[in-house]
């Protein structure tokens, strides 16, 4: 899968259910803060952490895994229009073959 165009969401939500890094850049973090109304300062310091390799910030997830701004029923990104790169990204530009993260739409092709 490599034409993000040709890519049909099923909105399941599963890719902000898994545990893991969502990984944000400065822009990101501005934009971030002012759909949210906050200070960037305040943004970074609340909702997110430095990676452990130090390189970057993600967004904090809640205690069962799941990225703090995802909403269940129905599944909702809360900041969807400014969601980060790797969001928009996925699961097109992801070279994981990793089954524990595997897009529920490209489980669907291969079933087929
Ligand atoms: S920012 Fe939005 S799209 Fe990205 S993992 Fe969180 S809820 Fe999902
Ligand atoms: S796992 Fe795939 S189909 Fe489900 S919300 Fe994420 S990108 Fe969309």
């Amino acid at each position: 899968m490599d034409n993000t165009s040709n890519f049909q969401c099923l909105r399941c939500g599963d890719c902000c259910r898994w545990h893991g890094y969502v990984r944000i850049s400065q822009e990101e973090a501005d934009q971030i803060a002012a759909c949210l109304g906050m200070d960037v300062l305040e943004f970074i310091d609340k909702m997110t952490i430095v990676t452990a390799d130090r390189r970057s910030l993600s967004l904090n997830e809640n205690s069962d895994g799941t990225c703090i701004f995802f909403s269940d029923n129905p599944p909702r990104c809360e900041i969807y229009d400014v969601r980060p790169a790797q969001c928009r990204d996925f699961p097109v530009k992801w070279k994981s073959e990793s089954e524990e993260f595997q897009c529920r739409t490209q489980k669907k092709k291969q079933l087929k």
